[in-house]
């Protein structure tokens, strides 16, 4: 089976393939009515993460994730294009700083699968650019960066010929210690980490690695993701997980307990739960600050200290994650 065949871009073929056992799901998540069936921001989802969606307890969390809905064309005050100051502290083409002394790289504009809450839905990505010389340019110029931060889009969708040029560009600034993967491809491409196993593998002589998932709900984790973590961790890497809180997919007590514990169970220790950045056309996935304050004092006494990830909401200019207490 090649790649072509490993998408869906289609809604109506996806929903075909989830067949009738996902009917009711389908039903709630998206009424043919709230269906969007040609949105701005383009439907794509994995053969993977339709057939997590197949075997999912909760089904319609998973399929709000990736479903379009005529919600996403609410105008709604205070949801904007660039939500979290990426513009403004864009450096180079593809280099984004915004704390001091680590750097983050915007690698590509493709993901596994399309998430409709998506911070950078609205990004202007620019086409193609060199990344690696890229990069490479503006470490020469600021060799005080100790981390850099590889996200996207999902860099772990670049060519593996592509994702090498990029880490051995790196690699080649002594400053930079630190190599940090933020991707959802162990839910919604386990197949193409794979891919780059043997660098991720050599990677960790060179760099302290740390690959951060985004999991945001238990059913995303199953066998295959249990392999990638498993082999990463194998290979000394540190993983830790961010979810994001979203209403009518992770906004309860059970749900993010159980997040916590399977992620555990495969590796993972959650580092962040985010509330939602006000990108245009998310606004009714959020979830007030009360509400994801009563959820952590709820998990933080049904978890151990370690399983309870930190609240957090970015702020536009500021110096790091703000946290929610
Ligand atoms: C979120 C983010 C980071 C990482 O922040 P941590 O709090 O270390 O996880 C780094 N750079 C940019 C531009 C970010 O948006
Ligand atoms: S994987 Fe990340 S960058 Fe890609 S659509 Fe989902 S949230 Fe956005």
């Amino acid at each position: 089976m090649d790649d072509a065949e490993k998408v869906f871009t289609q809604i109506p073929e996806f929903l075909e393939y989830l067949g009738t056992g996902c009917a009711e799901a389908i039903a709630n998540a998206a009424t043919p009515d709230k269906l969007d069936l040609s949105p701005k921001f383009p439907f794509l989802c994995s053969k993977h993460y339709a057939d997590l969606i197949k075997k999912a307890s909760e089904p319609e969390a998973l399929l709000r994730e990736i479903l379009p809905t005529r919600d996403e064309l609410a105008n709604v005050p205070g949801f904007v294009d660039d939500p979290v100051g990426d513009l403004p502290a864009g450096k180079a083409d593809c280099v984004i700083q915004k704390y001091d002394r680590r750097a983050l790289i915007v690698s590509t504009a493709t993901c596994g699968a399309r998430c409709r809450f998506c911070f950078r839905k609205n990004y202007p990505f620019q086409s193609n650019p060199d990344v690696a010389k890229q990069v490479s340019d503006w470490l020469d110029t600021h060799s005080d960066i100790w981390e850099v931060i590889l996200s996207g889009g999902d860099p772990l969708t670049l060519s593996p010929g592509k994702f090498r040029d990029l880490v051995e560009a790196i690699a080649m600034h002594g400053s930079v210690t630190t190599l940090r993967i933020h991707t959802r491809l162990p839910v919604m491409r386990p197949d193409l980490v794979m891919q780059h196993f043997e660098l991720l593998r050599e990677l960790s002589a060179r760099f302290e690695c740390v690959l951060v998932s985004h999991v945001d709900h238990p059913d995303e984790l199953d066998e295959e993701s249990q392999v990638v973590f498993g082999q990463l961790k194998f290979s000394g890497w540190t993983l830790l997980n961010q979810s994001v809180l979203l209403k009518g997919v992770n906004d309860n007590a059970k749900t993010l307990e159980s997040l916590s514990r399977r992620l555990f169970m495969q590796g993972v220790l959650p580092y962040y739960l985010h509330q939602l950045d006000h990108a245009n056309g998310v606004a009714h996935f959020e979830a007030s600050d009360e509400t994801a304050l009563s959820l952590i004092a709820e998990i933080r006494k049904r978890l151990p200290g370690y399983l309870v990830p930190k609240l957090v909401r970015e702020i536009a200019g500021e110096k790091s994650k703000t946290p929610i207490f």
